[in-house]
């Protein structure tokens, strides 16, 4: 068995790890010179829609798999009758455009933020006045981490917020006084055997997630949001990881975004449940039957963003992730796991942890 993978970066990286245990090949597709998963398996080294590197892609390996959604759509659909391609495309179709996305959640009552698609600046100011300020205005493809985002706080913000982003379709969304960030990680496998892990608990800053600890003492929740993603993932056929990141205010739940792969709230799942994400991952694309999700203790994860500095390194009690990559502000260069007896002592460690490695 081999599989191919669109995208050579950590996730990929750490697919490839997981497929090594599993004894299955990886090949990926990756532009980049020396991508994180170089040391999993060949990479080819050419355009995520080079038409002849995907044939050859489809020709070599089983499955098709990517780990992030700005896949070409297009350049899938070249392939799609050559090869099984999971997640489907049309997951990958909602998740790339905002737009798509919130008018899913909607359509399969899903809760979400009051929304309204934004193309002129009329629409822009009928939205300001429609939602009320604060609102937070956000390019329909291709944000991540916060980018291509403009936050509207007064009349004021509306001119700004339009030369900033107005190049470019949009959406604009009611601004949510949330209690705190949760996602869930669900995966489903060709035959529909679905399964999910406990809800991780997020905090972001300057828009990348910054820790996640899972699990947490959300019963309510935590029923709320296994419906949801079995909903969206039966709806679309889905087979792999699917990650839903939802806001927090009270007993309610309000979705913001889907990822259609592995996600990095989900890196505590390696050493913190019985089977990782990335395996349950290449075990759904594989239709293999889907590994146990349950948590082996209370874990919790630390971003390492711009530097990994020794502090990180010198841990004798934690799992550093090294992704091999060149230090760059603002860039994800590994994490670390703790996984504790008690959700009182992952958080002290968390915070700890959290303080000397920023
Ligand atoms: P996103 O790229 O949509 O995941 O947004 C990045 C982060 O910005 C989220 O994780 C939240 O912390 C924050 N954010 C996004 N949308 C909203 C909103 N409607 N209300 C409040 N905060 C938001």
């Amino acid at each position: 068995m081999r599989i191919g993978i669109i995208g050579a970066g950590q996730l990929g990286q750490m697919l490839g790890f997981a497929a090594r245990e599993l004894g299955v090949e990886c090949r990926f597709l990756d532009p980049s010179i020396s991508p994180p998963a170089r040391v999993c398996g060949e990479v080819v080294q050419r355009p995520f829609d080079d038409a002849a590197a995907l044939a050859e892609l489809a020709r070599s390996c089983d499955v098709i798999t990517y780990e992030f959604e700005n896949v070409p759509v297009d350049a899938l659909q070249q392939i799609e009758d050559q090869i099984p391609i999971y997640p489907p495309i049309d997951a990958l179709r909602h998740a790339q455009d905002r737009l798509y996305e919130k008018q899913l959640f909607g359509k399969l009552g899903i809760p979400l933020p009051d929304y309204r698609a934004v193309d002129t600046p009329e629409d822009l100011a009928a939205a300001a006045e429609a939602l009320a300020l604060p609102i937070v205005i956000k390019t329909r493809r291709l944000g991540y981490d916060g980018k291509g985002q403009f936050v509207v706080r007064t009349s004021r913000d509306v001119d700004a917020a339009w030369k900033a982003l107005g190049s470019q379709p949009l959406i604009a969304e009611q601004w949510v006084s949330f209690d705190y960030e949760v996602s869930a990680i669900g995966v489903r496998n060709v035959d529909g055997e679905v399964r999910s892990y406990a809800l991780s608990r997020n905090r972001h800053q300057d828009g990348i997630l910054r820790t996640s600890r899972s699990p947490i003492d959300a019963p309510v929740l935590t029923d709320k949001a296994d419906g949801y993603l079995s909903t969206l993932m039966g709806h679309l056929d889905y087979v792999g990881v699917l990650a839903l990141e939802l806001f927090v205010s009270g007993d309610h739940l309000l979705a913001n975004e889907f990822a259609p792969r592995v996600h990095n709230s989900g890196h505590w799942t390696i050493e913190g449940a019985v089977t990782s994400q990335f395996e349950n991952h290449l075990r759904a694309v594989m239709n293999l039957p889907l590994g146990s999700t349950k948590n082996l203790g209370f874990a919790g994860m630390i971003n390492l963003i711009g530097t990994i500095p020794d502090s990180a390194r010198r841990l004798t009690d934690a799992h550093l992730h090294d992704y091999g990559k060149t230090p760059r502000p603002g860039r994800k260069l590994g994490h670390i796991t703790v996984v504790a007896d008690s959700a009182h002592s992952r958080d002290a460690r968390v915070e700890k942890i959290d303080k000397t490695v920023t």
